[in-house]
């Protein structure tokens, strides 16, 4: 029953998203922050549904105790937060929203390139404390200046095809081959990006290679006077290496929109306790800090909210995969499920073999109308719907599935 379904929404989750999932009838608690690891603990045993954003970290030793959990919502792109294979071996789906910002962010990364080349964010500040600095020296165009992309995905893509619209020429580089939009050019590897480009910005996931993908010998290989921009997570750039480029007058200029450590919630104390290098940072020309921000817009957040409470209620209410990260994608059309004596069996198990032959042994006392499987590693999803159940042999039919052996998670929706 939907009035039944338990659903934490943590750091301030879009009120499209909230509101979509409130109308299915489901019990919503919505807490504008993160919660600290032992409040999440005590909080998450209870929940069947929880949406979380960038902040909250759901790591193995977290999902232990998510022992009701089915299914994790990121209104965010990123899903490095989660343990995403503990998740998928545990039966719990995750989703995120894929590309509702990239646009955000293509359009902060044009307006900090001019920023950057106009030096405007310290003129700005200077003009806030009262003075008047009229300057030209060292401030650009951007018309006819290379831009440098570094990984051309979703936001990658989109920004080439703005900044090329301002007269910029666009080369990027990127491990897959990719067709470049408009006369963008993929260059061979990330050298040629960096010797060839007056600003370089940073689209790249957070993985294993891209940590501290630009450090000490990569700003070194960049033009002298370039720029460098970082929207993407703030393990990809060493700190301390930009901070000494930036010292030397190698780099002109940096926008940084991410960190290594973040601050948890709004107000607190920038990098202050989290890092040595805060004050640092904080006392270098022509560099924009903002707080996260890339896809921070009224425009992106409800993208966002639609997006994935949409993918929790049709993950909640038919068992659909379509979209989710860690799980194979299954889905079946025409669901019978208002009409009597059908049911719809979900069955997530281990990717062994001979599991499908039990299962079939179990639903074939029924009339089984449509099945889906699908696989991804060592977890296996099963869709059935099955005609000729009466309510009484639900409960026998989800014990059956429940004793194999194979078994990691058994839903049954009707
Ligand atoms: P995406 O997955 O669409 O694109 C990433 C691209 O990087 C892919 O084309 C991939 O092939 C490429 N890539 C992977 N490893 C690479 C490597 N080692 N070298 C070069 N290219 C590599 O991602 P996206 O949606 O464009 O997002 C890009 C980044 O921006 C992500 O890290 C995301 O978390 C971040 N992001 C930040 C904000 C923000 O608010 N600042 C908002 C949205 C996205």
């Amino acid at each position: 029953q939907s009035q039944d379904v338990k659903i934490l929404l943590l750091e301030n989750v879009n009120l499209v998203g909230q509101e979509i999932l409130k109308k299915q009838g489901y019990q919503v608690e919505a807490l504008k922050s993160s919660l600290p690891e032992d409040q999440l603990i005590e909080k998450i045993q209870d929940v069947n549904v929880i949406g979380i954003r960038s902040k909250t970290q759901l790591s193995a030793n977290v999902l232990r105790h998510a022992k009701n959990l089915i299914v994790i919502g990121c209104f965010c792109i990123g899903t490095n937060q989660v343990d995403l294979q503990y998740a998928a071996e545990n039966g719990i789906a995750v989703f995120n929203s894929p590309f509702s910002n990239s646009r955000s962010v293509a359009e902060l990364m044009i307006a900090e390139i001019i920023t950057l080349a106009r030096q405007m964010a310290d003129r700005s500040m200077e003009m806030h404390h009262g003075v008047w600095n009229k300057v030209s020296n060292g401030c650009w165009e951007v018309r006819g200046k290379t831009l440098g992309i570094v990984g051309y995905g979703h936001v990658g893509a989109q920004l080439s095809v703005l900044a090329e619209a301002m007269g910029m020429r666009v080369i990027y580089y990127d491990v897959i081959n990719l067709m470049g939009l408009g006369t963008a050019q993929q260059v061979p590897n990330l050298q040629a990006l960096l010797s060839g480009a007056d600003f370089v910005t940073l689209h790249v996931p957070e993985i294993e290679e891209t940590k501290n993908m630009m450090g000490e010998k990569e700003l070194s290989q960049m033009r002298n006077g370039a720029y460098l921009l970082n929207a993407s997570r703030g393990s990809v750039v060493d700190i301390p290496a930009l901070i000494a480029a930036m010292k030397s007058g190698k780099i002109a200029g940096a926008a940084l929109d991410v960190y290594p450590n973040e601050p948890g919630k709004n107000g607190e104390h920038f990098n202050s306790q989290l890092n040595a290098w805060g004050e640092d940072l904080r006392s270098l020309k022509n560099l924009i800090l903002t707080p996260h921000i890339g896809g921070s817009t009224e425009e992106a957040q409800s993208a966002i909210g639609v997006e994935v409470a949409d993918a929790l209620v049709n993950y909640v209410n038919f068992g659909t995969t379509t979209g989710a990260v860690n799980m194979p994608e299954v889905t079946l059309r025409s669901l019978t499920l208002d009409e009597p004596n059908h049911v719809r069996v979900i069955y997530i198990h281990k990717n062994v073999p001979g599991v499908l032959r039990r299962v079939n042994e179990i639903l074939g006392d029924h009339n089984v109308d449509k099945q889906m499987t699908d696989s991804r590693g060592e977890v296996a999803y099963l869709m059935a719907d099955i005609s000729n159940v009466n309510v009484s042999e639900i409960k026998d039919l989800y014990q059956s599935l429940e004793d194999l052996g194979s078994r990691i998670r058994t839903r049954v929706l009707y």
